[in-house]
Formats: structure tokens, sequence, C-alpha cells
């Protein structure tokens, strides 16, 4: 079974590649997934050169003018010599490397420019870190940034937030349900409206409708209650509303399959992760009841049309329960189609895993199910004792 464990490359910077290497090769995985392109963060590092760890948006390579020039948005400068030898250290070892890479997820860039970030029903663009995957000059950088982490002669590029995202305020003492939520996270911007009025869905007044019913919440009234789901959507917000959800899709396949084109002319191949999981489970792995794969498409990810054109993807199997795991892998391969590349993203500790044993039910059920992958996440989040659990996870998976 192939396997990988997500390094970022203050991992690597700060224990040094050989040492981070060889730990990895011990723990029996195949492969390593270093995050060629990363978010702001500030995150607790355990055994990290710095045990608190301040991360910032970043592309980790310098990137090749030829793809950027004449385009408005550039990668932001990272540790630009992250890369240098990496492949080489890989190949020594026999590990496979893929470039985990962050698109649209990006404060610098929102915050440089504003008007290609999402845009809410009020018109506002609160939301600086969430690049609008609608916008053309978005679409041309996603592009371009996937042909350049295909160009560091990776195996996989491996797509994080290649999609429209969920809304996450810092605050609020509003008790917006989870349906008053997603329709305050849809995006309004000029180009989506125009994508959804092409496919003949009357935007103007989903966006009304969206207006209308936050701003009572806001005003007051009763918060929905329960999950989002397409039924509940409809009787809550009506027909437009759903069907300028549902629009967005369209949005989203069509730029992972110009990314996926991309990658694959340079010669590697696309991994694709949606989000839905670890909206679902990222807080304490205990994910809400609808799988992953059905829920999808409330970020635009319509998962049945991205399996006949992107030849893998990663699910976020933040969950405790093996049976969970192993529900989710299945329903993702019904959905992209069996012959796809499925790989379970498991954590091997807190919150999800309080022992070996639980960690290795996990990695047996995600195989049962036809995961072709476990990959563990992250290196350098996870304190040593709970990597040592990867080798008998692995053990048992293979
Ligand atoms: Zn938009």
């Amino acid at each position: 079974m192939d396997s990988s464990v997500y390094v970022f490359v203050e991992d690597l910077r700060g224990e040094g590649v050989e040492r981070v290497l060889d730990r990895i090769t011990g723990y029996g995985a195949a492969g390593v997934t270093v995050g060629a392109v990363h978010h702001g963060s500030r995150d607790v590092t355990p055994h990290g050169l710095s045990r608190l760890t301040l991360r910032h948006d970043g592309a980790h390579f310098v990137p090749p003018g030829d793809l950027f020039s004449g385009l408005r948005l550039a990668p932001v400068p990272g540790h630009l010599d992250a890369f240098d030898g990496l492949r080489e250290a890989c190949a020594k070892r026999g590990l496979k490397l893929h470039g985990w890479t962050v698109f649209l997820r990006n404060l610098t860039l929102g915050t440089r420019h504003p008007d290609v970030t999402v845009r809410d029903c009020f018109g506002d663009r609160g939301s600086l870190t969430d690049l609008c995957p609608a916008h053309p000059d978005v679409r041309e950088y996603a592009v371009a940034l996937a042909r350049s982490v295909a160009r560091l002669g990776v195996d996989s590029v491996v797509a994080e937030s290649l999609h429209f995202r969920p809304l996450r305020a810092e605050r609020s003492f509003v008790p917006l349900g989870p349906m008053d939520n997603y329709l305050f996270g849809l995006c309004f911007c000029d180009y989506c409206m125009r994508r959804a009025t092409d496919l003949g869905v009357n935007a103007e007044v989903a966006r009304e409708e969206c207006a209308r019913i936050v701003g009572g919440v806001f005003d007051g009234d009763p918060a929905a209650q329960g999950e989002v789901t397409r039924a509940a959507l409809t009787a809550y917000a009506g027909p437009d509303v759903v069907a300028y959800a549902r629009a967005r899709s369209e949005t989203v396949t069509t730029l992972v399959s110009e990314v996926a084109s991309a990658v694959a002319g340079e010669g590697s191949k696309l991994v694709f992760i949606d989000y839905t999981g670890s909206v679902k489970g990222y807080r304490d792995g205990l994910p809400t009841p609808g799988l992953a794969a059905h829920d999808a498409w409330q970020l635009g990810v319509d998962l049945v049309a991205l399996g006949d054109l992107v030849p893998a993807f990663g699910v976020l199997a933040y969950a405790r329960d093996a049976a969970r795991v192993a529900d989710d892998v299945g329903a993702y391969l019904r959905s992209v189609g069996k012959d796809r590349e499925v790989r379970a993203i498991l954590r091997p500790g807190y919150p999800d895993s309080d022992s070996t044993d639980r960690l290795v039910a996990k990695a047996r059920g995600a195989k049962a199910a036809g995961a072709f992958a476990v990959d563990f996440y992250a290196y350098g989040l996870v304190p040593h004792p709970v990597l040592d659990r990867i080798p008998s996870a692995l053990g048992e998976a293979t």
C-alpha cells in the first residue's frame, strides 16, 4: 500500500532534511508530502526548532519567470531554497516526493488584491484570505502555481483549497446556524454571478434571498437548526439559492480540470483534496453525520465530474472512528470511480487517535474500503511517540 507523511518546510529547516527523511524512512512510509506552498499559521510544534512556529503565506521555491510574466498575481516568496536537493535526498532513500500546494487560501495576496477575494451577499469583502475561484486572475495564478510545483520534479501535486472555502468567523455572538453560515459564506462577486447567470440561474434573486435570511438573523430572527442538505436548504432559502450554490461546481470543475491538465503537461499528476472532511471533523475528530463525499458539493466540489478529470484524491479522514474512516473512503470511491486513486489522510494522534490500536484500525478500515494509500498528517505537529505509531499502522495496512 502506498503511503506518505506530510512535512512542513519548517520541519526540514529545523531538524534538517537528512534527519527528517531518515525518520520517515524508518516508519516504513513510501514517501513524503512536503508543503511547497503554504498559508500563514501559528502552530504548536512539539519537536521543532521553535516550539511555536509562525508560518507565513509563501511558496517555498523560486517561481519560473516564464510562468508568471504578465500575470497579476505571483507567488508570495517563502523559503526559496527549501526544495534544493530534496528530490535527490528522497530518491537516495527510495522515497516518493509529493508537492503539497495550498492554492486559494492566501491572506497576503488577498490583502494586496482585495478584488480577487470572495464577496458576500451584502457586498462586503471580509474574507481576504479566500481568493475566488471564479476570478480570471486567480485562475491564471492557480494554473501557473501548479505548473511551478510540478516542475520541482514531484511525483504528484497535492492540491489543497482549490475550491470555494467555508466561512469561518473568528468571533460571532450571533447564533448563526449551519445554514445561515453557509448562505453568509457564498460568494457573490461579479464573476460568480455572471457564471451562475450563464447557467440560467437568477443570481440576483439568490443574493437578495441570502441577504434577507442572514440579515433577519442579525436582526433577531431565530437561526436555522440542522445541517446543510439540499432539501433543507431548498426549504429554508428557496430554489434560486440552491441553484446558485450548485452552479458553483462548474466554476470549480473547470478550474480543477485546467490545473490537472497543466500538471499532467509537466509530467506530474494532480491529487485533489477537498476540505469537507476537515469542516466536519477537524476540531474534535467527531465529524457531523453526512459523509464528506456527499456534502462536498457545498464547496463547489462535484466529485462525480472530477472523477473523470483527476487521477487521484485525498480524503481528509479526520475521525476517531475506524468505521467512519472506511465509510468516507467508500463513499469517495463510489463518487469518483472505483479505478481512481483515493488516499486516506489520517491524524496519528490528538484529536483523532488516542492509541496505536486505534490508528491501526483506521488504516485497516481505509484499506478494506479500497483506499490506494494512507497518508499521515503531519510530521512537525505531532510528538515523536505519536509518530512512532505509524510503522504499526503501515504494517497492518500493507
Ligand atoms: Zn466569486
